[in-house]
Protein backbone atom coordinates (compact mmCIF):
# COMPACT_ATOMS: atom_id res chain seq x y z
CA UNK A 1 0.00 0.00 0.00
CA UNK A 2 1.40 3.18 -1.06
CA UNK A 3 0.56 5.94 0.89
CA UNK A 4 1.02 9.87 0.16
CA UNK A 5 3.12 10.72 3.15
CA UNK A 6 5.91 13.08 2.42
CA UNK A 7 8.52 13.32 5.29
CA UNK A 8 9.00 16.76 6.65
CA UNK A 9 11.36 19.09 4.60
CA UNK A 10 10.02 17.13 0.99
CA UNK A 11 8.20 19.14 -1.91
CA UNK A 12 4.43 18.78 -1.81
CA UNK A 13 2.27 20.42 -4.34
CA UNK A 14 -0.35 22.67 -1.89
CA UNK A 15 -2.97 25.50 -1.70
CA UNK A 16 -1.33 28.37 -0.73
CA UNK A 17 -3.37 30.53 1.46
CA UNK A 18 -1.54 34.07 0.93
CA UNK A 19 -0.68 33.46 -3.26
CA UNK A 20 -3.66 31.88 -3.60
CA UNK A 21 -3.14 29.49 -5.88
CA UNK A 22 -1.56 25.96 -5.77
CA UNK A 23 2.24 26.51 -5.66
CA UNK A 24 5.41 24.05 -4.69
CA UNK A 25 5.56 24.00 -1.52
CA UNK A 26 7.86 22.40 1.40
CA UNK A 27 6.18 20.33 4.61
CA UNK A 28 7.50 21.62 7.85
CA UNK A 29 5.32 19.35 10.12
CA UNK A 30 4.13 16.05 9.90
CA UNK A 31 1.21 14.50 11.54
CA UNK A 32 0.04 10.60 11.25
CA UNK A 33 1.43 10.52 8.28
CA UNK A 34 0.14 13.35 6.93
CA UNK A 35 1.21 17.14 6.20
CA UNK A 36 -0.05 19.30 8.04
CA UNK A 37 1.91 22.29 7.71
CA UNK A 38 3.97 23.38 4.61
CA UNK A 39 6.07 26.26 3.53
CA UNK A 40 5.86 28.06 0.46
CA UNK A 41 8.59 28.30 -1.80
CA UNK A 42 6.92 31.47 -3.41
CA UNK A 43 6.21 33.50 -0.43
CA UNK A 44 7.94 31.29 2.36
CA UNK A 45 4.88 31.48 4.63
CA UNK A 46 4.14 28.65 6.49
CA UNK A 47 0.36 27.45 6.81
CA UNK A 48 -1.85 24.31 7.27
CA UNK A 49 -1.44 21.92 4.20
CA UNK A 50 -4.27 21.98 1.44
CA UNK A 51 -4.40 19.68 -0.67
CA UNK A 52 -7.25 21.65 -2.95
CA UNK A 53 -8.06 25.25 -3.87
CA UNK A 54 -10.81 26.46 -1.42
CA UNK A 55 -13.99 26.52 -3.44
CA UNK A 56 -15.51 29.79 -2.14
CA UNK A 57 -15.20 31.72 1.10
CA UNK A 58 -19.10 31.10 1.59
CA UNK A 59 -18.70 27.50 1.68
CA UNK A 60 -15.19 28.00 3.25
CA UNK A 61 -16.83 28.80 6.49
CA UNK A 62 -19.82 26.67 6.80
CA UNK A 63 -19.88 23.99 10.06
CA UNK A 64 -17.50 26.28 11.90
CA UNK A 65 -18.98 25.48 15.38
CA UNK A 66 -17.19 22.34 16.44
CA UNK A 67 -14.87 23.04 19.82
CA UNK A 68 -12.10 20.50 18.86
CA UNK A 69 -11.41 22.06 15.53
CA UNK A 70 -12.16 25.75 16.26
CA UNK A 71 -7.93 26.70 16.51
CA UNK A 72 -7.37 25.25 13.37
CA UNK A 73 -10.16 26.93 11.45
CA UNK A 74 -8.89 30.12 12.73
CA UNK A 75 -5.38 29.31 11.71
CA UNK A 76 -6.95 28.27 8.65
CA UNK A 77 -8.89 31.54 8.12
CA UNK A 78 -6.29 34.32 9.34
CA UNK A 79 -4.12 32.70 7.10
CA UNK A 80 -6.43 33.22 4.12
CA UNK A 81 -7.67 36.47 5.14
CA UNK A 82 -5.94 39.79 4.22
CA UNK A 83 -4.41 41.19 7.26
CA UNK A 84 -3.70 44.51 5.73
CA UNK A 85 -7.38 45.02 6.35
CA UNK A 86 -7.56 44.45 9.87
CA UNK A 87 -10.89 46.88 11.18
CA UNK A 88 -10.92 47.58 15.13
CA UNK A 89 -13.96 45.73 16.49
CA UNK A 90 -16.75 48.70 17.52
CA UNK A 91 -20.30 47.55 17.87
CA UNK A 92 -20.92 50.61 15.81
CA UNK A 93 -19.49 49.46 13.19
CA UNK A 94 -21.07 47.37 10.39
CA UNK A 95 -19.50 43.96 9.51
CA UNK A 96 -20.17 41.20 6.67
CA UNK A 97 -18.82 37.49 6.24
CA UNK A 98 -14.65 37.69 5.74
CA UNK A 99 -13.92 40.57 7.27
CA UNK A 100 -10.83 40.62 9.85
CA UNK A 101 -11.56 42.49 13.23
CA UNK A 102 -9.04 43.71 15.88
CA UNK A 103 -10.94 42.91 19.21
CA UNK A 104 -9.57 44.69 22.04
CA UNK A 105 -10.20 41.70 24.30
CA UNK A 106 -10.92 38.53 22.24
CA UNK A 107 -7.60 39.62 19.65
CA UNK A 108 -7.86 39.35 15.64
CA UNK A 109 -10.81 37.69 14.80
CA UNK A 110 -12.77 36.45 11.24
CA UNK A 111 -16.48 37.13 10.61
CA UNK A 112 -17.80 33.91 9.41
CA UNK A 113 -21.31 35.10 9.46
CA UNK A 114 -24.01 37.26 9.69
CA UNK A 115 -26.92 35.95 11.50
CA UNK A 116 -29.01 38.71 11.48
CA UNK A 117 -28.87 42.51 11.28
CA UNK A 118 -27.40 43.19 14.86
CA UNK A 119 -25.36 39.66 15.18
CA UNK A 120 -21.89 38.73 13.76
CA UNK A 121 -20.09 35.14 14.34
CA UNK A 122 -16.48 35.89 14.73
CA UNK A 123 -14.24 33.48 14.65
CA UNK A 124 -11.52 34.53 17.27
CA UNK A 125 -8.05 32.21 18.35
CA UNK A 126 -10.08 30.39 21.48
CA UNK A 127 -13.07 30.10 19.74
CA UNK A 128 -16.48 31.45 17.51
CA UNK A 129 -18.43 34.45 19.53
CA UNK A 130 -21.49 35.88 18.73
CA UNK A 131 -21.27 39.65 19.05
CA UNK A 132 -23.31 42.33 18.18
CA UNK A 133 -22.84 45.14 15.96
CA UNK A 134 -25.18 47.35 14.07
CA UNK A 135 -25.98 47.40 10.43
CA UNK A 136 -27.15 50.86 10.29
CA UNK A 137 -30.43 50.25 10.78
CA UNK A 138 -31.66 53.05 12.24
ZN1 LIG B 1 2.69 31.42 -1.20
Amino acid sequence: MKSESVPVGGYIRSWCTRCREMRDHVVALVEDDRPRRVTCQTCKGTHLYRPNPPRSRSTASAGVSRPGSQVAEWEDLIAMADLEKVKPYAMKHAFSAGDVVNHKVFGIGIVVQEVDDQKVQISFQDGVRLLVCSHRRS
